[in-house]
């Protein structure tokens, strides 16, 4: 057992998080109790000047791209055929891949994210690879094999046949209910023909599977998708591909127009936006503001390797920074975080993370900020995410394992 008090970061109700003293019991790999008030003497970790919350959920991220953040001044399809794909294809060696994803599992404890939505590359083995690893450190995750077909090096293009038996292959040993689950996992439109698409889809649908996927990016990417599949809209070539759906995570969604974002508000796909991705490869500002308004869920990733925030803390703070340049209404700080715990949480309809209360996993940081940021003039939870350090976290607690200490960074 193991107690640990301090301000504790709350969902009390929804889009917002509220900040209490009191001390939350971790017992075994799960929060048994969570108490407002008195911070008791006798807990193993006692701090009043600390905050105690839920691991971070970063809903789309590129494990085999860690290596290759801040290949900048290139757009998207060139960056793709000049550094993403020499990266990936050393994935087709599993024992590299096992090695890499030891070190972007630690990576990603170090900066407190202890669930996330990840792309593999194309190669089965390492997919596996990756997949066993993220469930023996203890992550919730969702994690898929890449689908693509056409469009890159031929070694990073196997035939539609062998990736859906691949990808129907790891659904079945990591199905939807499991710690880590198997994501249907498209790169994009460019990179799949249509037969891959459309089985891809009916793959997702047989096994109620999450679909993970990008979807306008860029102007240069929206206008070859049209040439590809004969004027098509982006949104439609994959609602005709059976891709929408609640479990359908489409990572930008820049460039929608009306009708487009009604599409996605009728099958209820969530957006992840990447706000550092977009201005790194200059993609656009996401109209966060419209997609709402329109019933489109938003949920935050890092997008690493466009992205170069591991952070999710940063990338909390570039959204709202990017709805500032778009005039948008502004997140509150507290909304924010909120997105990149209990928000996403709700999202992915993952109901056991995201949040401190009593039956979820044990996925809890400490975080020891060395600014006054109680009793401040400043709204404390703004004041954290604009001064944020991540030398601020403690320790990272993965399923009530202590899992990463700040001197280990
Ligand atoms: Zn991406």
């Amino acid at each position: 057992m193991t107690i640990l008090a301090g301000q504790l970061l709350l969902a009390e109700s929804p889009n917002q998080l509220e900040l209490r003293p009191g001390f939350v019991r971790i017992d075994d790999d799960h929060i048994r109790e969570v108490v407002e008030g008195e911070l008791p003497r006798s807990a193993d970790y006692l701090n009043p000047n600390a905050l105690i919350c839920p691991g971070f959920i970063d809903t789309h991220l590129h494990l085999p791209q860690f290596n290759m953040i801040g290949a900048h001044s290139m757009p998207l399809l060139q960056w793709l055929e000049s550094v993403v794909f020499s990266e990936e294809e050393k994935w087709a060696d599993a024992s590299y891949a096992h090695k890499m994803s030891t070190q972007v599992y630690r990576q990603l404890l170090s900066v407190g994210t202890t669930s996330f939505c990840a792309y593999a590359s194309v190669h089965h083995d390492a997919t596996l690879c990756a997949m066993e690893l993220a469930h023996q450190t203890g992550f919730r995750a969702l994690i898929g094999q890449v689908l693509m077909n056409r469009f890159a090096p031929k070694s990073l293009c196997p035939s539609t046949n062998q990736l859906i038996d691949e990808a129907s292959k790891t659904i079945e040993r990591f199905p939807i209910d499991k710690q880590i689950a198997a994501a249907v996992t498209p790169r994009f439109a460019i990179s799949c023909t249509y037969d891959l698409l459309e089985a891809a889809g009916r793959l997702a649908t047989q096994a109620s599977a999450f679909v993970q996927t990008h979807l306008s990016e860029t102007v240069a990417e929206c206008r070859q998708v049209s040439e590809l599949f004969d004027g098509a809209r982006y949104v439609d070539v994959y609602q005709k591909s059976g891709l929408l759906g609640t479990r359908s995570i489409l990572g930008h969604g820049i460039h929608l127009s009306v009708s487009d974002r009604k599409v996605l508000a009728d099958h209820e796909c969530k957006i992840a936006h990447c706000p550092t991705a977009n201005t790194f490869l200059g993609s656009g500002a996401m109209d966060r503001e419209a997609l709402e308004t329109d019933s489109v869920t938003v949920v935050l990733g890092s997008d690493i390797g466009a992205g170069y925030e591991r952070s999710m803390v940063r990338v909390a703070r570039a959204m709202i920074e990017t709805a500032s340049l778009r005039q948008n209404k502004i997140p509150s700080a507290s909304s924010a975080w909120y997105d990149i715990t209990a928000g996403a949480a709700d999202a992915l309809g993952w109901s056991d993370v995201g949040r401190l209360q009593s039956g979820c996993r044990a996925d809890v940081l400490v975080i020891e900020p060395d600014i006054k940021w109680i009793d401040s003039p400043v709204d404390p939870l703004s004041m954290l995410m604009f001064a944020w350090d991540d030398r601020w976290i403690k320790r990272t607690y993965l399923r009530g394992q202590w899992r990463h200490t700040e001197d280990s960074r």
